[in-house]
């Protein structure tokens, strides 16, 4: 194979950019849309100290990115990394707004970020840098205002401090200030396992299209965290076989299929690589597996105009937001591949937040089956929605997600006046 070395821009935000360009230029939009809409409208970055469990004090650089708040208040969750730049908070909030726009949800895009590594501190630092942030941000959100949730390495604890830390500030019971809270504090049913289920719903959508049965698709899962460990068990419950995971220091591959309950026992252990009778492969290798559907589920830019034309399998269903760059989408396109693109595979999660919102400002809870209705009839119907329209335009599904939200971002922006 010939190996083509291609200088690529991988800056979440000019791509995120250059994504809006694509779909923006169809519907003939005038400038001073396509330029609101390529910038965030509010940007903090924030330093704050917490205290380490030494007894020594840390400073952190935090970021909240407000897209777009003409259709309602910017949403949007709250990534804890060491590699989180301003550029990608920036980048994920626009997507954000993109994402709300596709599935029809009530709000802007929002995103927020602290520069820092979860895996190497304990549950009290932890909790302290939560309520520090939270502290920073806490005149810039609000429940119609800007409204978190979690993300990369922040989870429902992180959301409860952080509800406990506004509402105390505050002065008064806000749990409408954060989604994703575990259930005792306001939290949806249903909202743990959103985002997969709802990638796994668009899945199954385009499998159907394709006339391929799950019990005949093959399914290779790049990232075991909340996406992608929830994704794989639902793929598998719904008669997929999983044949391969990874998480941040590897994979494992199995042809016959693994079983997800021991991948998630041994993940919890930390000991994914451990899985008796699987072979040992890389982050990279796991994108050119020969499977039906390949979720990635971990983090931006990992199809690439370098690996864009390994990938074999016909469905890659972008659980993580931002996993291929233009130049991958490019390649993958003209391979036939069938891209479900971030906005519209893992909006589960931000729908079910909604769910969730709504359900505090209303004090009044759901089942969990209400929840699920809920989501498939909203995701099902996107689907189909982006689908049409890509078939219409003849464009790849992530331009027609964009040609849908950016028409409905834009329609506010107008009714309200500012263009
Ligand atoms: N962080 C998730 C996302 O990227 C969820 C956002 C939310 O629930 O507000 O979609």
């Amino acid at each position: 194979m010939s190996v083509t070395l291609v200088e690529e821009n991988l800056n979440p935000y000019q791509i995120a950019q250059q994504q809006v360009d694509a779909a923006a230029s169809l519907l003939q939009l005038p400038e001073e849309i396509i330029g609101i809409l390529k910038r965030p409208m509010r940007v903090l970055t924030v330093n704050f100290t917490a205290r380490m469990d030494d007894g020594s004090i840390r400073v952190f650089e935090g970021y909240r990115s407000q897209h777009n708040d003409a259709i309602g208040p910017t949403k949007g969750g709250i990534r804890f990394h060491p590699d989180v730049t301003l550029d990608e908070v920036k980048a994920l909030s626009m997507w954000m707004s993109f994402k709300c726009g596709v599935v029809g949800l009530p709000y802007g895009g929002g995103k927020g970020g602290v520069i820092c590594d979860p895996r190497l501190h304990s549950k009290s630092e932890l909790e302290r840098i939560s309520r520090a942030y939270m502290e920073a941000i806490a005149d810039f959100v609000g429940p119609d205002k800007d409204i978190p949730a979690p993300d990369v390495y922040t989870n429902a604890q992180t959301m409860g401090w952080m509800m406990d830390t506004y509402s105390r500030l505050k002065g008064r019971y806000s749990p409408g200030v954060i989604t994703g809270k575990p259930i005792i504090l306001g939290g949806s049913k249903g909202r743990n396992e959103a985002t997969a289920q709802g990638c796994v719903y668009t899945i199954l959508a385009a499998l159907e299209d394709m006339g391929l049965a799950p019990e005949k698709a093959s399914v290779a899962v790049q990232g075991f965290g909340n996406a992608g460990r929830i994704a794989a068990r639902l793929l598998s419950q719904a008669g997929c076989k999983i044949v391969a995971v990874s998480d941040s220091k590897g994979g494992i591959y199995l042809e016959g299929g693994l079983d997800i309950e021991e991948a998630e026992r041994l993940k919890d252990e930390g000991a994914l690589a451990s899985y008796k009778g699987a072979e040992a492969i890389n982050n990279e290798q796991i994108i050119g597996l020969n499977v039906d559907i390949l979720v990635p589920a971990a983090l931006e830019n990992v199809i690439t105009a370098s690996n864009a034309h390994t990938v074999q399998a016909k469905i890659v269903a972008e659980a993580a937001n931002g996993p291929t760059t233009p130049e991958g989408d490019r390649i993958l396109a003209k391979k036939g591949t069938v891209v479900i693109p971030d906005v519209l595979a893992n909006a589960g999660g931000v729908t079910v937040s909604y769910f969730e919102w709504v359900q505090n400002l209303m004090h009044y809870y759901w089942s969990e089956a209400e929840v699920l209705e809920k989501l498939e009839t909203n995701m099902i119907h996107s689907y189909r929605a982006v689908r049409d329209l890509a078939k219409e335009f003849s464009v790849d599904l992530r331009t027609a997600a964009y040609m849908i939200a950016i028409k409905r971002i834009s329609a506010a922006m107008q009714a309200r006046g500012w263009v």
